[in-house]
């Protein structure tokens, strides 16, 4: 167990809080603020219990130089917003320096303040130790709530953590306790479903799904690697000819591990890449040479939702077929619609995944969706998240 923010005492300290308010913008503007709400629980009970609050994010990818475009100010006044309250704001290249060193100090408790993107400064990515130190020195507590970012080794999201104490916020307490107790203690039967373009992204996340689950359901562009692998035409679906061998090997280790791997029975199939194309529904021992498979078919679907509805867990990661397009979003609509209507743990891993759960409106049904793409990928992996790992052990 990891300690929280409810574990130690932030009255009168200086708390710096590595949040994900790397929001999308458009034209100055944000889009979408669920980051920034997300955040709020963690920024409120600092404040409410007295802390002196320092956030600090990245924002887009600036590639290390100051650059306006990508300045903090639309996410400080949004936040404004929120807490009706003042955030303190300095924007310097540099990110930290004795200005806003002083502007820290001079804090009083319940206060918020904001850094400027931490992405200015090169050293960031490389989770340089100076930089790492010079973050260090505005406060007395480190707090990581970015979950997004707890996958990559910066200097705001772990190099910090060598000169401060550190503890999670609440979203990425929530985070460690949904997806870490899907993985180690799931209520059987536990499924996981796995979609998404290529096999060679997800060769990981299979590999370790293989030690955990009971039943693995394979759709999404990777099923054509696999039936490519087991000797059947597959036309002009994408294919990941590299992991063909792989494919196989997969099979096999489930088989030896006494796990179910089911493969799509049959493909909706379109003669291009294109919503607007000519659609049938072949059998996948039946593929003809000119057409590509863009979702899982319909007898497919039945299998999967019925296995779905025994499950106790279920863990999806990945669509089963191009749900970007209405014609071919049945396969990912209605597995997902099985899970949302599962007396049981559901959760989704994934940004697309996620994505897809918001465009059917079903994500308040999930147990929870995952707010970290990359992270939650790495997490089904199995990897240590370097983000988490320098979280103080309770
Ligand atoms: P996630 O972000 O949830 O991990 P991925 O990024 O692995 O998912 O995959 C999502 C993408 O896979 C979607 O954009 C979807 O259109 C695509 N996809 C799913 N099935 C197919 C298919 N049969 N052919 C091509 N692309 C597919
Ligand atoms: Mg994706």
């Amino acid at each position: 167990m990891k300690k929280t923010i409810e574990d130690i005492n932030v009255k009168g300290k200086k708390v710096l809080v590595r949040c994900d308010f790397n929001v999308p913008m458009k034209d100055g503007k944000i889009t979408d603020d669920i980051r920034i709400t997300s955040a709020l629980p963690t920024v409120k009970y600092l404040m409410e219990n007295g802390a002196k609050v320092i956030l600090m994010s990245h924002l887009g990818r600036p590639k290390g130089k100051y650059n306006p475009e990508f300045t903090l100010l639309p996410v400080k006044e949004r936040l404004e917003e929120l807490l009706s309250k003042e955030v303190k704001f300095l924007s310097y290249e540099t990110v930290v320096c004795d200005k806003v060193r002083a502007l820290a100090d001079s804090l009083c408790d319940s206060d918020v303040m904001l850094l400027e993107n931490v992405r200015f400064r090169s050293e960031e990515e490389k989770n340089e130790v100076e930089f790492s130190k010079e973050l260090a020195s505005l406060g007395d507590i480190f707090v990581n709530d970015a979950f997004g970012t707890a996958h990559r080794a910066h200097s705001s999201t772990a190099g910090i953590a060598e000169f401060l104490p550190c503890v999670s916020g609440y979203l990425i307490e929530k985070e460690v306790k949904f997806l870490g107790d899907a993985l180690e203690n799931p209520k059987r039967p536990f499924v996981a479903i796995l979609g998404g373009a290529k096999v060679k992204d997800k060769i990981p996340v299979i590999e370790n799904l293989l030690n955990k689950v009971d039943t693995l359901l394979i759709g999404g562009g990777m099923m054509y690697t696999f039936f490519k692998a087991e000797g059947y035409e597959v036309g002009t679906s994408i294919v990941d000819d590299e992991s063909l061998e792989l494919a196989n090997t997969l099979q096999k280790k489930a088989k030896e591990k006494g796990v179910k791997l089911l493969l799509p029975v049959d493909s909706v199939c379109g003669r291009e890449f294109s919503n607007d194309t000519e659609i049938k529904v072949f059998d996948k021992e039946n593929m003809p040479k000119d057409m590509m498979g863009l979702d899982i078919g319909p007898k497919t679907v039945e299998l999967y939702t019925e296995v779905v509805k025994n499950a106790k867990t279920v863990v999806w990661n990945g669509p089963m077929g191009v749900f970007e397009m209405s014609n071919f979003e049945n396969g990912t609509k209605c597995v997902a619609e099985a899970m949302a209507s599962l007396d049981g743990i559901t959760i989704i891993g994934g940004g697309d995944s996620a994505a897809a759960c918001d465009k059917f409106g079903l994500a308040d049904r999930m147990t929870h969706v995952s707010t970290g793409g990359g992270a939650s990928l790495e997490f089904l992996e199995g990897k240590v998240l370097p983000g988490i790992q320098v979280i103080e052990d309770k």
